[in-house]
């Protein structure tokens, strides 16, 4: 079974903007997955309908067996969303920040979970400091955390690598493989096609709300 199941997804805004047409799409676990497309292809808005935080106009999403649209506590419970922009209390603490989405889900603290995670993101000594103290970078490892604060099993990452300098670059594609050693599904989605070889098992190319093609990643290197 895969851990996401993606069938006939369609998303039309309120406005009319057909962003998703009928979507298949199916995830294994342990994968990393790129969504890779240009500006306006539906890369956001599908993570967000596989998230639950934008609603389908129609079609099915489960993850790991469970209905987004009818299960949705059970479904979201497994993933973690890294999404694009930065939101984050400037005034509470990296640890606070981490702990207080663990909590959210219900989740007992652990803090041997927690220090190794913050570690894992170079987030350690920061761990007192505020977020209004942090650089950019700092505060993108901060989502990093917050997101994986309660364990989940898929993490998507919407343009992780999107204005963000080298070496922070390279820290998100070291991430990314720890993940996968650790058995955690990645999806990301990218516009750049040298990112998604990089990081990536698959690669499904989306335009116009439209999944073009899916190919692993020999297949993309060969074409190249
Ligand atoms: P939903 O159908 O998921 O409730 P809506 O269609 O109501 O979403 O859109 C949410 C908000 O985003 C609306 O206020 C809409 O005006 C605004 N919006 C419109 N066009 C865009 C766009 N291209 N990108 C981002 N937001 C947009
Ligand atoms: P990508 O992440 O690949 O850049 P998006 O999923 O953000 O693409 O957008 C897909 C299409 O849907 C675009 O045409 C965008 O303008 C439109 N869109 C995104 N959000 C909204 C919204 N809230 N309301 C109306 N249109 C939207």
């Amino acid at each position: 079974m895969p851990i996401i199941d993606c069938v006939a997804v369609t998303k039309r805004y309120a406005n009319g903007q057909l962003a998703l047409d009928a979507v298949d799409l199916a995830i294994d676990k342990g994968e990393i997955f790129a969504l890779l497309g240009p500006n306006g292809a539906g890369k956001t808005t599908l993570i967000g309908v596989i998230c639950g935080t934008v609603s389908m106009t129609s079609g099915a999403v489960r993850v790991a067996g469970a209905d987004i649209q009818r299960d949705f506590r059970a479904a979201r419970y497994r993933i973690g969303l890294v999404p694009q922009e930065i939101a984050l209390d400037i005034f509470a603490t990296v640890r606070g920040t981490v702990s207080f989405s663990r909590r959210l889900f219900g989740r007992p603290p652990d803090p041997a979970f927690l220090e190794r995670l913050l570690r894992d993101l170079s987030l350690w000594e920061k761990r007192d400091s505020r977020i209004i103290e942090l650089s950019g970078g700092m505060k993108r490892r901060v989502m990093i955390a917050k997101a994986l604060a309660h364990e989940p099993e898929v993490l998507f990452l919407d343009e992780p690598t999107a204005g963000v300098d080298v070496n922070l670059r390279r820290d998100m594609w070291a991430l990314v493989r720890r993940l996968r050693e650790g058995g955690v599904t990645v999806i990301l989605t990218t516009h750049y096609i040298e990112e998604a070889e990089e990081m990536a098992d698959r690669v499904g190319v989306i335009d116009n709300g439209r999944i073009l093609l899916i190919e692993d990643k020999a297949q993309l290197m060969r074409k190249l």
